[in-house]
This record gives structure tokens, sequence and C-alpha cells, in this order.
């Protein structure tokens, strides 16, 4: 008899979590929510304790030849600390763990922890602990993030109303530009050894991919503002794949307009002109800009309308199955969810 074996790319990355999720009931009264958002939300009195784990691996999510290990550890703090915002918390402490090969000196340990404390002093957050051990091959750098918000502030997926308005904040497409820019630095640098990097038209796109920064600072004027978004997440897989998620967790339809999706002018000519790639497809699908994605009350519209980093790109309808973008021609197209799915077959 021959056992079964399904492979894990014909679930696909949420396929497999949603999977996972189904076989697992939590039991403590304090387990407010569990899978399925940014961050778990834990009960604690007056506020909620926000707790989140991103794991990083050399080959998958960043290859050494062309990234700083000061800049890896700072990205490997920012990843949570953005998941700590997208629930509207504020990040206060943080774990690190790290499986290391014998390639890597205790200088190389060094530079990867520059990078952390770096992030951490421009967060707030204070670095409390983890796990060294070894690992067969390569680096594998995971970090889980403790954060905290009142227990009537916490923003999931699933409170996006009809009505709502779409906001994102800064510009989209510019991480996965600059990850296109460095790979073809190293395929050029490959085929010939003597070629010298050529980034200085493209710093602002390599910065996006290498030194991603989380919009904490939007989470605090959110709140100055005495603004609640009805839903948030941020943008880890590209804005395709998290308007589907608050689509889904919340029921509801979301109707977003081409013209208004935010992208930066160096963005878009390098996609277009340097990269021949379609600069609307890298915000929409390209992964890791860290923006956030939020849904606001048109009562709050006022408030937040002259902002110069958030931008209204659509609203919330009753359609659940209908997710649209209209283009530029006002033609409408469903919004199809391609972004960083780990196990896709390619
Ligand atoms: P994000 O992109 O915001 O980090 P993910 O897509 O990685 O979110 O995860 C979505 C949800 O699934 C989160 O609640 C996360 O904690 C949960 N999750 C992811 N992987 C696992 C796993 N292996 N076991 C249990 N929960 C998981
Ligand atoms: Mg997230």
């Amino acid at each position: 008899m021959t056992e079964k074996r399904s492979e894990i790319s014909q679930l696909g990355e949420f396929g497999l979590i949603e999977r996972i999720k189904g076989n697992v009931q939590l039991g403590n009264k304090t387990s407010l929510f569990g899978i399925g958002d940014d961050a778990a939300v834990i009960g604690a009195g007056d506020e909620s304790i926000l707790l989140c784990t991103d794991m990083l691996t050399e080959g998958v999510h960043f290859d050494l030849s062309y990234t700083p290990l000061q800049h890896l550890g700072y990205k490997a703090v920012v990843v949570n600390v953005s998941d700590i915002a997208a629930m509207n918390g504020r990040p206060e402490q943080i774990v690190v763990s790290l499986g290391l090969s014998n390639r890597f000196s205790v200088e190389a340990v060094d530079m990867l922890y520059e990078g952390i404390r770096a992030a951490c002093k421009n967060y707030n957050v204070d670095l409390v602990g983890g796990d060294t051990t070894s690992s067969a091959s390569g680096l594998v750098i995971s970090i889980a993030a403790l954060g905290r918000v009142n227990k009537n502030k916490v923003t999931y997926r699933s409170g996006a109303k009809v009505n709502d308005i779409v906001c994102v904040t800064g510009d989209l497409g510019g991480a996965y530009i600059g990850l296109q820019i460095l790979e073809r630095n190293k395929q050029e640098f490959l085929a010939n050894p003597e070629m010298k990097p050529q980034l200085e038209n493209f710093e602002y796109m390599v910065g996006r991919q290498l030194k991603p920064e989380a919009r904490m600072d939007i989470i605090f004027e959110l709140a100055e503002l005495g603004i609640q978004p009805t839903a948030m997440i941020d943008i880890s897989d590209g804005l395709a794949s998290e308007l589907l998620h608050i689509s889904k967790n919340s029921g509801v339809g979301i109707k977003i307009f081409e013209d208004k999706i935010p992208i930066d002018s160096k963005v878009y000519e390098t996609a277009a002109i340097e990269l021949n790639i379609d600069p609307v497809t890298c915000a929409l699908n390209g992964g890791e800009d860290y923006e956030l994605l939020f849904t606001i009350n048109q009562s709050d519209f006022e408030k937040i309308k002259n902002h110069q980093d958030i931008h209204f790109i659509g609203h919330v309808h009753d359609n659940a199955r209908q997710n649209l973008l209209i283009t530029k021609q006002g033609t409408p197209i469903p919004i199809q969810a391609q972004g960083w799915n780990h196990f896709r077959e390619t």
C-alpha cells in the first residue's frame, strides 16, 4: 500500500496555513485571536498584547552576495515591526533566533546585530532574547516581536465596511524593482567579474529592497488624529494579495483605481524603460514594500485628505466576490493575487 503524499506546492502557502488553522483550537481565555491576521492578539486587561514572528532564509529571502549583513539584520526587525503596526500596535520587545553555518564568522554575526540594534533603536524596541543554533547550510534568521495596543484599538483584517475608503501609505513596487536591479547586476558581474556595480541611478529602489522601514510613523499620526482604521494589513506580498485578504476576511468587495495607485516616478521609469515591465504589475504583485493598506470610515476622510503620504485608492462595496481594478481606460479587471507564494511551482 502506498501512503498518500501531497505536494505543498498544490496547496500553496496560504492553503497550507488554512489547513493548519483548521486543526487548531484555542483553549486559553487570554488567546483572543490566533492564526489569520498580522499578529496574534493576547488579552492583558485593558490592553492587548500582539505577537508575531517572521523568518528569513538565505537563498529564499535574501542573497548575501548583494545584501549587507547590517541591512539584513535591520530588515529582519522591520518586517516584524510592520506586522505589529498592521494591528495598530506599538512594538516593545523582540527575540532573535539564528541558524548559522560554519561559513559565518563572529564578525559576520556582529554586523548582523549592528543592524538589529539600529532597528531596535529606531523603533524603540528591546532585544530580550533568542536562540542560537547551527545550520547545515546558509543563514536562517527568525524574529518574534511583541507589541501592545489598547484592547479597543486592535485593528484586524476583518473590519472593512461597505463604503469605507481604501488607503495606502507611501509608494509601491519599489522594493521589487530594487530586487530586479540587484539580480541583474549580480548576473552581469558573474558574466564579467571586472564589471563595477552600477547602482547610482537606482539608489531609491535598491534602498527600498535592502533597507525598508515599517510605517510606525503613520500609526502614531493616525492615533493623534483620532482615526482608527476599520481594517489594516501591511503590504509584504503585494497590493493585490493584501486587498484580497481584507476582502475575504471582511466579507466585502473592494474596487480600486489604477491611476490612484502610488508609484514613485523613479520606480515607474525604471520599470517601464530600464526593465521593460509594467509598473502597475510591480505595485500589485511585487512584494516587500512594507507600506500599510487600510480602510477608513468616510467620516474620517476630512482629517487626512491632505496627508502627503496617504493615498486614497478606492472604496469598499458589498459584493464580496467582486474585487476590481478599474484601469486608466475605465475597464474593470478582477484583482488576482500573485504575490510571493513560496511554494508555488515555477
Ligand atoms: P504576514 O505576511 O503578515 O507575516 P503570514 O501570511 O505569514 O502573515 O501568516 C498569516 C497567518 O498565518 C498569521 O496569523 C501567522 O501567524 C499564521 N501562520 C503562518 N505560518 C504558520 C504556521 N506554520 N503555523 C501556524 N500559524 C502560521
Ligand atoms: Mg503582515
